[in-house]
């Protein structure tokens, strides 16, 4: 789902990350998705990065 990603999709996460991939300068295939469909790699740099901003808090 994440443009220029060709890894499966494992995961899934809800739309309120998509600010976290705008933060990472990612972008969607589908940016009008309910959910959004990652691989590991990208949910872990995700996961990460979101966790990262509410440290910052
Ligand atoms: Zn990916």
């Amino acid at each position: 789902m994440i443009t220029g990603c060709n890894e499966k999709a494992e995961k899934t996460l809800n739309k309120s990350y998509k600010r976290v991939l705008q933060g990472l300068n990612l972008k969607i295939d589908f940016p009008n998705a309910k959910e959004l469909h990652l691989c590991k790699r990208h949910y872990k740099m995700i996961r990460d990065a979101m966790r990262a901003l509410r440290g910052n808090v």
